[in-house]
């Protein structure tokens, strides 16, 4: 399907004699957030083993690999590349031997001086094992000269910039680290005694642990033997909450930023309602990125829903296409139309965002086929015009359709009767907050975190934007 990619989920626990059972289940729930790998790294206060694979976290362990991670605490990664080619190599957990000791770490998010750091390293003599940006903040750690793993741990995330939120497993430790813009979301939790981090509570919900709170912006939350100690020892930054994760990202029965993601979706689709109404006779979600915002869009506008749109849930992420003559194959094998609730109908189409266009077009052209009268679509956040730098992989500017392309131009090359995007003060509003404290640069095109001049990654940066990034 045609959408922005998910980023990575991160899970950790401290304190249960399970660790990695519970991490696997966990990893388990925010398998949406990355489906390329999954790992887990587990310690018995000795050693940390590690286990990593290719693929779903189904199919990425068994029983033999759960027994090959023993002990109390315990961190896991589902993995989607934003940075980093998707091999082996660069799955996550990523673990290494140092000075101070065992150290295994997972990152959601984007580094956006990742390469000026590596190639600073690289001239220093550092040997780097993945082309993956997470691995250059283990570099930093190696060599940081601190006394204490904490203070090393800060002094090597204090060098970096952009969007992190880490969980990071000592041989005696759970670390928990939060970029103080608080892009990505991370959440803490309690299982009876357990500590847990991950980066969405319907994680928690699986394994009956209670949310507590978020991480906060900033924060470096240290578990041990000896409790919590949490400290913020970056300086304060402007929040920049990824806006994204309430539009898409996050399940629906997950709480982010301390909002419930269901009910902000449900409001963007009960805003857009408002803000262009249409005369229809049903309203039809995308499955199922766009279910909630429909939902909200039939409650508010009063006409009915229908699930007119029937998705197959069981579609892995490649088959094999049997013949090259069906037509829009890609999209059919997910979803299907239901011609008793389309057939003559004029129907409100509602899904959480247009990318290229391409699959939209496809589906408007699958709902006119099985018989609607009239197709409107109307999109739950306002058009998608930049990519993402902070950890999120999007497709060049060029190829964003609203970028390049008029209302009426995008209308047409989705062949619809109507097409309608929610506006930029309607998503704020939604989550009921101020403007400043999200970032929605793919929305604006303005960037919260500056850009670092380094060459190579400065005009990698420009070449995905098609001109100079503009900063806040
Ligand atoms: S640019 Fe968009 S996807 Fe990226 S962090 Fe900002 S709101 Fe999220």
């Amino acid at each position: 399907m045609d959408k922005f990619k998910d980023e990575c989920g991160v899970f950790g626990i401290f304190g249960h004699p399970e660790a990695a059972n519970m991490t696997y289940l966990g990893l388990y729930a925010l398998q949406h957030r990355g489906q390329e790998s999954a790992g887990i790294a587990a310690s018995n206060g000795e050693r940390i083993g590690i286990s990593r694979s290719m693929g779903y976290v189904a199919d990425a362990f068994d029983e033999k690999a759960l027994a090959e991670v023993p002990g109390a605490l315990a961190i896991g990664h589902v993995r989607y590349s934003t940075a980093g080619e998707s091999k082996l190599l660069n799955a996550q957990p990523i673990l290494i031997d140092c000075a101070h000791g065992q150290i295994a770490l997972c990152h959601n998010g984007n580094i956006v001086n990742a390469r000026e750091l590596r190639d600073d390293l690289v001239r220093q003599g550092s040997i780097f094992q993945s082309n993956s940006d997470t691995e250059v903040v283990l570099h930093l750690y190696a060599r940081s000269r601190a006394r204490s793993v904490e203070d090393a741990i800060v002094q090597s995330v204090s060098q970096v910039q952009g969007a992190f939120s880490l969980v990071v497993l000592t041989r005696d430790r759970l670390v928990a680290v939060r970029d103080p813009h608080g892009f990505r979301p991370l959440a803490l939790g309690r299982l009876d005694d357990a500590v847990v981090v991950c980066s969405e509570t319907c994680a928690m919900d699986l394994i009956g642990a209670t949310y507590v709170r978020d991480v906060e912006p900033g924060e470096v939350l240290v578990v041990s033997a000896e409790g919590i100690r949490s400290f913020k020892p970056f300086p304060a930054a402007p929040l920049s909450h990824c806006i994204f994760e309430h539009v898409y990202f996050a399940r629906p029965d997950s709480y982010v930023f301390g909002r419930s993601v269901n009910e902000v979706r449900t409001n963007l689709g009960r805003i857009l309602a408002r803000e262009q109404p249409v005369a229809a006779d049903v309203v039809v979600p995308v499955p199922d990125s766009g279910v909630c915002a429909a939902m909200g869009f039939a409650e508010e506008s009063g006409v009915p829903l229908g699930m007119g749109l029937i998705r197959n849930h069981y579609v892995g992420r490649t088959f094999i296409q049997p013949a090259q003559s069906i037509r829009d194959f890609g999209v059919k094998v997910k979803l299907n139309p239901v011609r008793s609730i389309l057939d003559g109908k004029r129907v409100i189409l509602v899904d959480d965002s247009i990318v290229r266009g391409t699959t939209s077009r496809k589906i408007v052209g699958m709902v006119r086929a099985a018989g609607a009268r009239e197709v409107h679509v109307r999109i739950s956040c306002p058009p998608t015009i930049s990519p993402c730098f902070y950890g999120v992989d999007t497709p060049r500017k060029a190829e964003l359709i609203a970028a390049t392309h008029t209302l009426e131009e995008i209308r047409e090359f989705l062949e619809a009767d109507s097409v309608a995007y929610l506006s930029h003060e309607g998503l704020m509003s939604a989550v009921q907050s101020e403007r400043k404290s999200y970032c929605s640069s793919c929305y604006t095109g303005v960037y919260p975190v500056e850009f670092p001049r380094d060459e190579a990654g400065y005009l990698q940066l420009a070449l995905k934007l098609d001109k100079e990034p503009v900063a806040k």
